[in-house]
């Protein structure tokens, strides 16, 4: 059956054939500028509200909200209608804007060890529409506190070059639609670089971010297996023409984990991988969030502080991602995966996710 976001504009004209042509604004409208639920678009006949909440279902069913202690952390756990398989989404509030990580895949098929849903494996591609929805959801929730959405990320589960057309579907509607410009939009790879070369041909420059991890091979082989297929000197070379093509800087994300990739040598890896850019790119450090299925913990703040002030001494922008919702485990996959789903009353600690 179809879902309520999956349809274009057009799909959706021709399901509402025999109608006034305004009834198409105002669904378009209610959907996509108000967030709201058929039922609660005001402007519709209540006869034609029924039809489409009836023909129209959403795709996401809200399993469990995890909301941080001072609420400005909330992570939704959905079940997809379809097929029951658990995604989840994060919504971020900053003092002066919002944004949300989507998913991009129910699972993921990657297999990095240090990532949850890695551990987890993988199940299938969101549609265009389940992708969407995540982010009117979203603004649907922050709506009610008077919050608009200003950043998308996606950086939640899954690989979306792996799935690009229907992450690029996705685009094109936050974008045509929701109104969120191309530079407010970030999509982040594990470094699949036919990917990253079709993303290059796309109209709208969105920002590219890639989880780089390691900057030797042989590391990075271990970090990221994907590495084996497309090594270092590939993927730099996939994000030089990138920067090119569309004159966005590219950042470097880099989980930093004790004693495997956070020496000065490895600070120094890094640098000169990103001085091979121009302008270079641009560090996001994230101490390593602990998951279940991997030894290892993330560096002291002390040395990821260490680590980002050797970067900045060789040339290089760094920023630490500071760990938001840890306590309610807001890294990628963790609530998803791997774990019986139930209903919770929240907040939900981190200790209570098991
Ligand atoms: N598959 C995409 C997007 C999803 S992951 C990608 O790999 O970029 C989003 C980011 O979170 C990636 O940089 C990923 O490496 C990182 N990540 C995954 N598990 C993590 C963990 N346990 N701690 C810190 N960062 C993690």
């Amino acid at each position: 059956m179809n879902t309520l976001y999956e349809p274009t504009r057009e799909d959706l004209s021709h399901i509402l054939e025999g109608e006034p042509r305004y009834r198409l604004d105002q669904l378009w409208t209610g959907l996509y500028t108000h967030f709201l639920h058929p039922n609660n678009i005001s402007t519709l006949p209540a006869a034609l509200r029924q039809r489409l909440a009836q023909n129209l279902p959403e795709s996401l069913i809200e399993v469990k909200r995890a909301e941080s202690d001072n609420g400005d952390t909330i992570k939704f756990l959905w079940n997809l209608l379809h097929d029951q398989h658990p995604i989840e989404t994060v919504l971020m509030y900053y003092e002066n804007r919002a944004t949300v990580c989507v998913s991009t895949q129910a699972g993921c098929a990657m297999a990095c060890g240090f990532c949850a849903t890695g551990q987890a494996g993988f199940n299938r591609h969101l549609t265009t529409g389940e992708i969407v929805e995540q982010v009117v959801r979203a603004a649907r929730e922050a709506a009610q506190h008077n919050r608009r959405i200003d950043n998308i990320v996606f950086m939640g589960m899954g690989e979306p070059l792996a799935n690009e057309p229907n992450v690029w579907g996705a685009v094109e509607r936050i974008h045509g639609d929701i109104g969120i410009s191309a530079r407010h939009l970030t999509i982040s790879t594990v470094g699949i670089v036919p990917g990253i070369r079709t993303l290059a041909t796309r109209p709208l420059p969105v920002n590219l971010a890639v989880s780089l991890h390691a900057a030797r091979n042989s590391l990075r082989d271990e970090l990221v297996p994907i590495n084996k297929r497309y090594p270092l000197e590939m993927l730099l070379q996939s994000c030089k023409d990138y920067l090119y093509t569309k004159n966005r800087r590219v950042t470097f994300e880099w989980a930093l984990i004790d004693g495997v990739n956070d020496t000065d040598q490895d600070a120094r890896e890094l640098a000169d991988l990103c001085l091979q850019l121009t302008p270079s790119a641009h560090v996001n450090l994230i101490p390593l969030n602990p998951t279940p299925g991997w030894p290892t913990v993330g560096s002291s703040p002390a040395r990821v502080a260490a680590f980002q002030r050797l970067l900045r001494d060789l040339g290089v922008n760094a920023t630490t991602r500071n760990n938001r919702g840890t306590e309610i485990a807001a890294a990628c996959g963790q609530l998803a995966a791997g774990q019986p789903v139930t209903v919770t009353p929240k907040p939900i600690r981190h200790h209570d996710i098991k």
